[in-house]
């Protein structure tokens, strides 16, 4: 099955595509994942996009459209796979479905006060990428992971200025998604302000798995 999550920055996405594929074994495609490892080895796509992604800002369509192609060339997107954070605008979007159309678009739906407190107080391990929040899942010691120890960092991007910045790029680029999935009935909409497990268990449930 080919799946589409999108939602606003925070929304959970990630969370829930890591539960699908540890269960189920579908491959997580998460573009934000790819391009923080591209910055993170130094690699030529690094260098062009830290700059934008440290402010918040999209990487470009074609820069974007082009990682995920190659990416699902891999043998384990043979049987389908979760697209997570992508497509983020329009322009992705209708390449998308011309390339390698999708089954379904699951809309993670959350306000955007929500989502300002989930990404403020996001923290992650930059050892093992284990992510925490200083308001619902603090680290049993004070910004320490409790996986290996290593001091919790605030990922650029998850700094104010550039929350608001994703937030107005989310409603201007990546809201209109949702009408355009809408369109060839491809929408599930999930109340994504639940606990992890509840959305878990609710698109488990609408995608009858
Ligand atoms: P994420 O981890 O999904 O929040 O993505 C982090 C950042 O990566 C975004 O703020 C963008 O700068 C960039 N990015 C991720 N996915 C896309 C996309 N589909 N199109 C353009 N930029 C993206």
């Amino acid at each position: 099955m080919k799946l589409v999550f999108f939602g606003a920055p925070g929304a959970g996405k990630g969370t829930i595509a890591k539960k699908f594929n540890e269960e189920f074994g579908i491959p997580q495609i998460s573009t934000g994942d790819l391009f923080r490892a591209a910055i993170k080895n130094k690699t030529e796509l690094g260098l062009k996009v830290s700059e934008i992604m440290a402010k918040g800002g999209l990487v470009s369509d074609d820069i974007t459209i082009g990682i995920v192609k190659e990416r699902i060339k891999n043998d384990d997107c043979k049987d389908g796979y979760i697209l997570d954070g992508f497509p983020r605008t329009m322009i992705q979007a209708e390449n998308w479905e011309k390339a390698d159309s999708v089954d379904l678009a699951i809309y993670f739906d959350i306000k955007d006060d929500e989502v300002k407190k989930r990404l403020g107080g996001r923290r992650v391990c930059p050892k093992c990428g284990k992510i925490y929040n200083v308001f619902f899942s603090k680290p049993k010691v004070e910004n320490i992971c409790d996986n290996d120890n290593e001091t919790l960092i605030i990922r650029e991007d998850d700094r104010e200025e550039a929350i608001a910045n994703r937030l107005v790029v989310y409603h201007s680029q990546t809201a209109p998604l949702l009408d355009y999935y809408k369109k060839f009935d491809k929408v599930i909409a999930i109340d994504a302000t639940a606990a992890p497990e509840m959305v878990y268990s609710q698109i488990k449930k609408a995608l009858k798995f």
